[in-house]
This record gives structure tokens, sequence and C-alpha cells, in this order.
């Protein structure tokens, strides 16, 4: 058995050959290591796509690792933990020092450092080059601030990156932001032809992880019958290369589109292969101007789509090291609910809702404004808690990975952070959902009617919600227009609203 100088570990979300990780490796003395672990697929009830995204992913990256000679050590089908293997590994091979980029998640990064001080070996934990932004520098753009706001976050990394900025140093266009321009609903007679996203053949190895996890995980979530994933990095590259020639066109205007049996729109449907860190944020963002220029985008498609690349993406992640481990406990409107039990079948009366639902389940996939403004939405209507939503997102869908899931469902959809980074709650009734899709016209419920059988529930919860949260509503400018609508209600009605909400909270599961 060999004993390496330095064991060095390759999570499954950090399958990148030109890693930190594996640049000054020594054949000789180093050794790689990559866990599977049955852990890491049932801490949550993983989607049985998103456990299959990930081991295939991995055994391709293993597998490259070895075609080029590197050392490694695979560990298949672990029942123990990442860190119990580790533990393992390292004493039996008498290893003095690990080495490792940061995690991605809090709480196996906790683990990985108080594992090495258990056994008093040396932990080289390297910075996370695959971000534009390192945590230290936004730990800095952070300090003395109380209110973070993704804009001026935005705007700082633009700058310093030099990326839709014109020769005179400003924003290229004039406007730093062209979102007004993005939210357009489709055409009335629907989305016509999209072009459907790349798919990529299922190999033996893909084949055989499929087999592993419909005989292990049968009773998890999802399926896998359209498993269609890029898990390697040529197939990522495909996926990028298909997206900028013939998606990218009608990203930004459709950004926040809905529609039945439309599980994509326009959408890039690459954060599974950025997540995996397969591709490479700066390569995806330089793809995106370079075909700017090449197909004559327009700039407002252009700019939405790097916003989100070098914006969201890298200010959620900043966020989430920021204030963890308090962002997974925080509630601030005190919400206790149970989740509905069909989260996780999509069996419910509500169309949008069976929609969103439905097609997490078949691929692992909703788009933002899905996750976003119905699921989202809903949950924090319902007043459910959100360690419990914030688990459903983790589990459901194949690019859930904790620094960016859980800001995005606690402090975007919930609010349970009381608004760190956002202005205010995002909230809103049927009738934004039957502007934004075509989903009301196949509802058994009506999105503008509040109270009684016919009532959509989510326009009676939106109401409700304003009734009990009037004053925090109405002090902020932000939302203030929407207690001015509520005032049109009168009090006779805004009662009605109150006890059909009551009624509803109640029994939520049968909706
Ligand atoms: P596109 O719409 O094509 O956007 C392009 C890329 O921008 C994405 O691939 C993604 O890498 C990045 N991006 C877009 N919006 C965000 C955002 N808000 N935060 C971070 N990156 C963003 N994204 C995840 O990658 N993993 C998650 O677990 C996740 N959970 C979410 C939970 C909720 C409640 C919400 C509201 C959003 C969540 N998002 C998550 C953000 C976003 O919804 C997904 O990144 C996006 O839907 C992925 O689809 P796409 O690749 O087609 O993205
Ligand atoms: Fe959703 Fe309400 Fe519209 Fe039904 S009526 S699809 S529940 S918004």
């Amino acid at each position: 058995m060999k004993h390496p100088e330095r064991l060095v570990l390759i999570l499954g979300d950090q399958l990148d050959l030109r890693s930190s990780a594996l640049r000054d490796i020594d054949p000789q003395k180093d050794e790689i290591i990559m866990i599977e672990s049955a852990n890491e697929a049932q801490y949550v009830w993983s989607h049985q796509a998103k456990i299959a995204l990930f081991l295939s992913a991995m055994r391709h990256f293993a597998s490259e690792l070895e075609k080029l000679g590197y050392p490694l050590t695979y560990v298949k089908n672990s029942p123990l933990s990442i860190v119990e293997v580790l533990k393992e590994q390292i004493l039996r091979r008498n290893v003095k020092c690990l080495v490792c980029i940061e995690p991605g998640e809090w709480r196996l990064k906790q683990a990985i450092e108080a594992l090495s001080k258990e056994l008093g070996i040396y932990l080289e934990m390297l910075e996370d080059e695959h971000f534009y932004c390192s945590r230290n520098e936004f730990i800095e753009w952070a300090a003395n601030k109380k209110e973070f706001r993704l804009e001026y976050f935005y705007r700082l990394m633009r700058k310093k990156h030099q990326i839709l900025i014109d020769g005179d140093g400003e924003p290229e266009g004039g406007q730093w932001n062209f979102d007004q321009d993005n939210r357009k609903p489709y055409p009335k007679k629907g989305p016509g032809i999209i072009d459907a996203p790349v798919s990529f053949e299922v190999d033996h190895i893909t084949q055989e992880v499929l087999d592993f996890v419909a005989k292990t995980y049968p009773n998890h979530p999802g399926s896998l019958r359209s498993f269609h994933w890029p898990v390697t990095r040529d197939q990522a590259l495909k996926a990028l290369e298909y997206f900028v020639e013939y998606r990218l066109r009608n990203f930004g205007i459709y950004q926040d589109a809905m529609w039945v049996d439309t599980p994509f729109g326009w959408h890039s449907i690459l954060s599974s292969a950025l997540n995996l860190k397969l591709l490479n944020p700066r390569e995806v963002v330089e793809a995106v101007l370079v075909a700017w220029k090449k197909y004559s985008l327009d700039l407002s498609t252009v700019e939405g789509f790097i916003r989100q690349i070098l914006g969201w993406r890298e200010f959620v992640r900043g966020m989430y090291f920021l204030d963890m481990p308090k962002m997974a406990e925080d509630n601030h409107y005190q919400h206790k609910r149970p989740l509905p039990q069909w989260y996780w079948t999509g069996q419910t009366g509500m169309s949008c809702m069976r929609d969103a639902i439905g097609q997490t389940l078949k691929y692992g996939y909703a788009h933002h404004i899905q996750r976003l403004m119905v699921t989202g939405n809903f949950a924090l209507l319902a007043e459910i808690l959100p360690q419990a939503v914030c688990e459903w997102y983790l589990a459901i869908y194949v690019d859930a990975i904790e620094w960016v899931e859980l800001p995005n469902t606690a402090g975007m959809a919930l609010f349970a952070n009381g608004g760190r980074f956002t202005s205010k709650p995002y909230i809103a009734s049927g009738a934004y959902i039957k502007r934004m899709s075509n989903y009301c016209g196949s509802c058994k419920y009506k999105p503008e009617v509040r109270f009684g059988e016919e009532a959509c529930p989510i326009t009676t919860l939106y109401w409700n919600f304003l009734i009990k949260h009037r004053k925090q509503f109405e002090s902020n400018p932000r939302t203030r227009l929407m207690t001015a609508n509520l005032k049109k209600i009168s009090d006779e009605d805004q009662e009605k609203i109150s006890l059909h909400a009551k009624e509803l909270l109640n029994d939520l599961d049968v909706l």
C-alpha cells in the first residue's frame, strides 16, 4: 500500500482538471482521493437524477485522471460519510498532509477542518479559483455594510473584470442593467418553436450509474428516464456552444416567462455543469461576449445573462459564506408549517404548482422564475418552515449545492433572513402568474377570485400575507403600492380573505 505524503481530496463538485489542487501533484509522492458516499445522496431525500449526475460526472472525471496518469484512489459506493472515509484512509496510510479546495458546503468545510485537528495532520485548504470573487474579496466588499445589494456588487465586478465596459469606462449601452427589457411573457399564442436544448447519449459509465441508482434509491423522488445532463467537460462545452449559438438570442426577453409543458424555455441549462466545475464561469461569459458580436445579439439579452453569472452567482456565494451558519437557521417570520406532501409528487389541483413540480420531478430542473415565483412564492405565502423548504430545494434540483441553493431559497424566496440582501419579500398573487404564463387557463381555480371555492389559493394567501404584515409592507417604499391596493379591498372582504386563508393553511395537503 502506498503511503502518500499528501492526500489530495477531490469532491464531487470539484471536477476541474485545471484546479489548483491538481497543479502541484507529484505522482511519486502524492495521491488523489475521490469518494462516493451514500451519506451525500441521503442526507436530504435527493432526486434520483441528482444522485446519478454526481456519480456519473465523478466517474467520468476519475477515468480522465487515470488516463492522464494521476495516482488515484476512487472509493465506490461507500456507506460511510466523506469524512469517515477520509479518516480511515488517513489513519491506514499514515498521511501527514491533506489537500483540498475549500468545499462549497459549510458543514463539510467544518467537518474536514475538525478532522485535521483531531488527527493532528496538516490541512492545506486551497481557495476555489473557479469563482471571479474570492471569499476574502467578498468579505472586504461587505465590511461595514448594513445591507447588501446585488447591483453594487455587480457593477464592481463589471468594472474590475472589464466586462461590458466601453472605451470610456462606462457600461455598454449607457446602462448597467436592462432588467426592465427582460420580463416579457410569451406571446398570447405561446412560445412558438424553441430550439430544444442539446442532450447527450447515455454511455456505459452513465448507464451503470443509472442502473445503480434505480436499484439503490428506488424510493427517492424524481425520474431517471429523461436524464440528459452533461457529465463530462466535453459535453459541458458542447452545451455551452449550443446555447450561445441557438438559445441565447431569446434568453433575455423571455427569461421570466412560463408556459405549460415548456420546461426549459430559452434558458441555458448550464447551472449543473457550472456547479460541478465542468465549466468555468469565465469561459461562459467569454462565449456569450463572442456570440454577442458574432450573431448581433441584443445587448439586453447579453447583459441579462452575464448578470446571472458574474452578478448573482458570485453574490450569493459570497453571502452564503458571510452568513453561515446563521443563514441556515434564520426564520424571520417564524413560519412553522410542514411542507405539503404534494411538493414531492406534483399531485395538486393548482396547475402552476403541478407543472413546475412535475417538470422538476421529471428532469430535476425548473427555471428561476418557477423556483422563485411559483414554488418559492407559495412556500412563503403558506408559511412553511424555511428549513423544510430549503431541504426540498437542495434535494430536488440537479444543480443544488448548498452555497447556491440556500441563499436563493432562504434569502431570496423566503425572506428568512429579514432582507439582508433583498430589498423586499418576493410575493405575488395569481395575477402575476396569469400574466407570465398560461398556467391559469388549465386550472380549476380562478386567479382573480380572492376567497370562496373558486378562489386561487395563491391569490387568497397573497392578500392574507399582506393583511398580516401590512405594517412591514407599508413602511417599505418598494412594497407600499401593494398595501395601497389592499386598502381598495373592503374590510368585509378582507375578513373573508383571512377566514378562507385560515382554512387553506389548516389543510395545505388537500390543495
Ligand atoms: P439560466 O437562467 O440560463 O441562468 C444562467 C446561469 O446563471 C445559471 O446556470 C446559473 O449558474 C446562474 N444563475 C442564474 N440565477 C442565479 C441565482 N439566482 N443564483 C446563482 N446563480 C444564478 N441555482 C443553482 O445553481 N443551484 C441551486 O440550487 C439553485 N437553487 C435556487 C433556489 C431558488 C428558490 C431560486 C429562486 C433560485 C435558485 N437557483 C439555483 C438559481 C437559478 O434558479 C438557477 O441557477 C437556474 O434556474 C438554473 O437554470 P439555468 O442554468 O437554465 O439558468
Ligand atoms: Fe396557479 Fe392560481 Fe393560476 Fe391556478 S389560478 S394556475 S393556482 S395562479
